[in-house]
């Protein structure tokens, strides 16, 4: 068994465990493996294992593997920041973007999306701790952005994802976690149909998963350390 496969496995019986804990069904959280920074000779490792939806950052980085693994039934996450003038190739190429948090982009991605595909899965990427650093949109105007998003012809509105700061401990982690869902679930009550909360990483799927995640992006207990990140 390569270390991928065990990391994979650990990180799988997490999953298990966190919603055992809570009474909840393991089936109904998604795990993403975020490559980034990671080799597609590494990827098709963990593709090996069975684990088949993959997140990326930074788009020439992901074309490269999509390119090298095209053969692979893998499913591509847009995970990191999009700028205007790349929409075009991460509508081409993805199938799911959690990092929706303007309009200006959803319409690009739509418009982009090209027409023999599916819809782009869309999460609207929401700032839930006021982080000046990360991007996101302000909790109270997502309400706002999501009735634009769920309109758009070339997208489909999933939910909603957030990156919170480092908590210093589980309780912390799942106070912010809860109040994603509770935004989540006030979205739903608007009428929206969202099924997709994606949030929790490596350090807190557990807390994520207690208050309610659908989706946890999992990369250094999977693929270990990465070395710094290095922008497209
Ligand atoms: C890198 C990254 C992750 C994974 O983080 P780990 O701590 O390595 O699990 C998840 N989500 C996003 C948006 C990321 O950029």
């Amino acid at each position: 068994m390569t270390i991928i496969a065990e990391n994979l496995e650990a990180v799988r019986k997490r999953i298990v465990a966190a919603c055992a804990a809570v009474g909840r069904d393991q089936h109904e959280v998604k795990l993403l493996a975020v490559s980034k920074s990671v080799s597609a000779g590494v990827v098709a490792q963990a593709v090996a294992s069975g684990q088949l939806a993959y997140g990326e950052n930074y788009i020439q980085e992901a074309l490269g593997k999509m390119a090298l693994l095209r053969q692979l039934p893998i499913e591509w996450h847009c995970i990191g920041p999009i700028q205007s003038n790349k929409t075009r190739l991460v509508a081409e190429n993805f199938d799911w973007v959690h990092s929706v948090d303007r309009l200006k982009v959803a319409q690009r991605l739509s418009e982009q999306r090209p027409i023999h595909l599916p819809p782009l899965q869309i999460c609207i990427q929401v700032n839930i701790d006021a982080s000046a650093t990360k991007a996101g949109i302000a909790p109270d105007q997502a309400l706002e952005l999501a009735r634009s998003v769920a309109v758009l012809p070339g997208l489909t509105l999933r939910g909603l994802m957030t990156i919170p700061e480092p908590a210093p401990d589980f309780a912390a982690a799942s106070a912010t976690h809860l109040r994603t869902r509770d935004l989540y679930e006030s979205l739903r009550r608007d009428g929206l149909e969202l099924d997709t909360l994606s949030m929790g990483m490596s350090l807190d799927l557990e807390a994520a998963v207690r208050a309610g995640s659908t989706l946890v992006r999992v990369g250094s207990a999977i693929f270990g350390s990465r070395p710094p990140a290095v922008q497209d």
